[in-house]
């Protein structure tokens, strides 16, 4: 599954994949989900979950300024408060989008 056309419309991001199927994802819920290490924390062989402390989230931090392909499998999101580690694959916002 791969999207065969991606746009931020107001407060969402829209993407239509290549079986013809749409997603549409509301900024603010994936910026509070956002999977990177610093965000969902990080898990240690022993799968002892590691987080750093909750960041304070503002308007600019919901502002998405750009997004980039990665490696045809997945974006990565530039929000508007400076936050770009946040790795969305395809699988993830299929996911998302369906709850
Ligand atoms: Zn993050």
């Amino acid at each position: 599954m791969q999207p065969a056309d991606i746009q931020v419309i107001g407060h969402e991001i829209a993407i239509r994949w290549d079986d013809g199927t749409e997603s549409f994802l509301n900024l603010e819920t994936l910026r509070r989900r956002c999977p990177c290490a610093g965000c969902a924390g990080e898990k240690d062989v022993m799968g002892n979950l590691y987080k750093g402390p909750t960041k304070q989230l503002g308007t600019a931090s919901f502002q998405l300024r750009r997004f980039t392909p990665v490696g045809g499998y997945a974006i990565q999101l530039f929000w508007g408060d400076g936050h770009n580690t946040g790795i969305f694959s395809w699988e993830y916002l299929k996911r998302a989008a369906s709850e």
